[in-house]
């Protein structure tokens, strides 16, 4: 029996999975990493502890799940997207990596986007807008506050990147990942060579570029001891922890999209076409399906916020749960089912760490509007949920008005584990929704690669139809869809009407 490896180069730890060619999970181990932010705002890794980490998690992992390091057939690499490691001659990087939560890049971020002509010029050349946690303004950073770094600068790797090198010799990417570094041309699904002209990058500095499923290298034998398997083992393409996440959840075909409720939400739909929103709201990237795209937005607290009621006001629920050993998440989705559908004109805005779709406000702030002597705590709770859940529509609304077709939505993440949440999703998106037989994330989906690429499958739509299945489906309520439609109009006016003042809040002394 031969069995397949996927490892996730994440930002707490570097999670490995193995799974055999049904796409049966036998294991999954974790390796954590240190996190460094020198100055606020500033969020940094060190590569060699991935590295370490990666090494760790492998031999765990092979061991968890009782198989021998020969049996490993092929490895898919994932990883955190846009981080950014600067390499000299050899393995040490010349610096720590700069992450994609770093912030310290909003000067470059214009200056790309002046030298590209326009925001809309930018968009037209690599899909996106410049953001602060994306590759090339950091890249732009380091050459001016660092410029004895960059002069030794070799090769510039993304964090999952540099794992390929260290196992395998090779610097390498492949299209998902590489979408995330505002160097790509999305389209053509190669490095925008007039970008880097404009930004004076040296092309050389990039690696070659593969489609995800593509066989990138092979492990070479001092990797191969520190992992503990043998050498010559293929090495995929792999993508990006969202591309990646996003074929664990099946999301191959037109016509399907996911939504995970995490602490973070990420609506996910795939495209065949490569369609791109003018104003930069969601992202447009490759997809790991051969020639083919995904979209994609996140809000920034999505299941955040309920966390945040959770932890500060909810002294009740947790002592309650305590005592009852169960999960105070079940008391609160309990309590909110009490209060009506729209919650008698309570919202709640979920914009508690600022916003990044559709708003990328980072003054944006959360509250309630419209609270009354009428209302309680369960409306509270109920307008949390609500409120969250029109953000994540919001993404869908943009998705649909680029003409992306959409009928199914897959739920994930920690708020799918709520009936009421799946119900309530049903309705506010006004589609099915349905929940799938698996929630391993990006490992999983990198694993499925290494299987195409090891000829396990013959395409990765294949694959997924093979391993993934829905196992619940759910349609919405018409009334209540009707319903929301109208409040999530009214939310949507909130914030509009709130914009100005979240930028005079932000200055206050
Ligand atoms: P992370 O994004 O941190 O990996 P999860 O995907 O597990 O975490 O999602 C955590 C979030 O999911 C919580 O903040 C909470 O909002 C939500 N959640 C978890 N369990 C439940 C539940 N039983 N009912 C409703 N929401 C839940």
């Amino acid at each position: 029996m031969s069995y397949l490896l996927g490892i996730d180069v994440g930002t707490s730890g570097t999670k490995t999975l193995v799974c055999d060619y049904r796409g049966k999970v036998l294991a999954t181990a974790v390796a954590e990493h240190d996190s460094y932010a020198p100055k606020p705002g500033w969020s940094e890794q060190d590569p060699r502890q991935w590295w370490e980490a990666t090494c760790k998690a492998t031999r765990a992992v092979v061991r968890k799940a009782k198989i021998k390091p020969n049996q490993v057939a092929a490895i898919g690499l994932s990883g955190q997207m846009h981080g950014s490691v600067f390499l000299g001659q050899g393995t040490r990087p010349l610096r720590r990596a700069l992450l994609w939560n770093d912030q310290r890049t909003a000067a470059e971020c214009e200056s790309i986007e002046k030298l590209a002509g326009g925001r809309r010029k930018l968009i037209d050349m690599v899909g996106n807008p410049a953001l602060t946690g994306f590759t090339a303004p950091k890249i732009l950073w380091v050459r001016k506050h660092e410029p004895h770094v960059y002069d030794k600068t070799r090769h510039i790797l993304l964090p999952k990147d540099y794992i390929r090198y260290c196992m395998t010799g090779e610097y390498a990417t492949e299209v998902g990942d590489a979408s995330g570094t505002l160097l790509l041309d999305v389209k053509k699904r190669r490095w925008n060579a007039k970008l880097l002209d404009l930004l004076k990058i040296d092309p050389d500095l990039l690696p070659q570029c593969y489609e995800s499923h593509e066989v990138s290298g092979h492990v070479h034998k001092e990797a191969a001891n520190a992992l503990g398997l043998l050498a010559g083992v293929p090495v995929v393409g792999g993508s990006g922890d969202q591309p990646a996440g996003a074929i664990g959840n099946g999301i191959v075909q037109s016509g399907v999209a996911s939504a995970t409720l995490g602490t973070s939400g990420v609506v996910f739909v795939h495209s065949d076409k490569p369609t791109y929103d003018p104003e930069g709201r969601v992202h447009t990237m490759c997809s790991a399906v051969e020639g083919k795209w995904c979209v994609f937005g996140c809000m920034l607290s999505a299941g955040g916020s309920l966390q945040w009621f959770r932890n500060y006001l909810s002294p009740v629920e947790l002592a309650e749960a305590k005592r009852k050993s169960i999960d105070p998440y079940v008391l609160l989705t309990r309590a909110a089912e009490e209060a009506p559908p729209g919650c008698e004109g309570l919202f709640f805005l979920p914009y508690l760490t600022g916003e990044r779709c559709p708003y990328p406000n980072p003054n944006a702030r959360g509250g309630w509007i419209g609270l009354t002597a009428r209302h309680g705590r369960h409306h509270m709770i109920r307008s949390v949920m609500e409120g969250v859940t029109y953000g994540m529509a919001d993404a869908l609304q943009i998705m649909d008005g680029m003409g992306i077709n959409i009928r199914t939505v897959r739920l994930s993440g920690g708020g799918a584990r709520s009936a009421f949440w799946r119900q309530m999703q049903a309705d506010v998106y006004r589609r099915r929704v349905a929940t799938i037989n698996s929630d391993e994330g990006p490992a999983y989906g990198v694993a499925i690669l290494a299987g195409v690429g090891a000829g396990v499958w013959s395409s990765v739509p294949q694959a997924c139809k093979a391993v993934i299945r829905e196992t619940q489906t759910l349609t919405p309520n018409r009334k209540l869809a009707r319903l929301y439609t109208e409040h999530h109009k009214q939310y949507q006016r909130l914030y509009g009407a709130l914009e100005s003042e979240y930028d005079r809040i932000a200055k206050l002394p």
